[in-house]
């Protein structure tokens, strides 16, 4: 983003600011986000330049706003609002929403069906939430996750690993996750309990995906557990939260 970005940022922030009762109001269920006031700077651009809408009549209020910014903006807070490039849209619906899936499969058959959704990220396209999921899940962070996939897209492909900044160790990253997410897979195949929600292991980008949202949400257990996945996220989001 060039000077004109930049600009337009500066005079959002000079002539404008969510204030405190609304910042407290929305975020008071939300124990991990940080009392850092870069945070409600960085939640106020985003609401600038994103454009949150409701769908199946559902009124996005002010709170609602500010708590889904609060949260997108946190994986960000080290990073800044162009990590969020090249989408406006996030739409918000009531509660999970159905979408229709269609594949077809090796020999040419085509496979349709209809899939229950909490989210869901689309490369180039807006991010959808359900509310119901971002207020009242407490085993998922709706916001957090799809928001990660946001980030794990950015260079095209949504393979559980994001763009790294330079000075980062791809090998050192690869290993970390792989065999993290070896392991998850391996444990949830024995039917042990597993600390972090099953579904990572649908994929290493839900693994990476899911594993975000305890780095935020839960930083010490993370970094107890995964150690090794920990010291590469801290690295990326350029944040120790633990
Ligand atoms: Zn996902």
């Amino acid at each position: 983003m060039g000077w004109l970005a930049d600009w337009r940022r500066r005079r959002v922030l000079q002539k404008h600011r969510i204030d405190d009762a609304l910042w407290h109001r929305a975020t008071a269920q939300l124990g991990f986000v940080p009392k850092n006031p870069k945070l409600r700077e960085l939640a106020l651009l985003f609401l600038a330049e994103k454009q949150l809408v409701g769908a199946h009549d559902l009124k996005v209020s002010d709170a609602m706003r500010v708590s889904i910014a609060a949260q997108a903006c946190l994986p960000i807070l080290e990073l800044g609002l162009d990590w969020y490039a090249g989408f406006t849209g996030i739409v918000v619906y009531p509660g999970d929403f159905r979408v229709q899936r269609r594949e077809i499969d090796e020999d040419g058959v085509v496979h349709e069906w209809d899939d229950e959704l909490a989210g869901e990220a689309m490369p180039g396209g807006p991010v959808v939430l359900s509310w119901d999921a971002a207020a009242h899940d407490p085993l998922m962070n709706v916001v957090i996750h799809e928001f990660a996939h946001k980030l794990d897209m950015l260079d095209g492909l949504a393979d559980g690993r994001p763009p790294l900044h330079a000075g980062m160790d791809g090998r050192a990253w690869q290993k970390a996750f792989a065999d993290a997410f070896d392991g998850f897979s391996d444990a949830l195949e024995r039917g042990r309990d597993t600390w972090l929600d099953p579904y990572a292991a649908e994929h290493p980008a839900e693994f990476f995906a899911v594993i975000s949202e305890a780095f935020f949400e839960d930083p010490r257990e993370t970094r107890r557990r995964y150690p090794d996945v920990y010291d590469q996220l801290k690295l990326f989001y350029r944040q120790d939260p633990a």
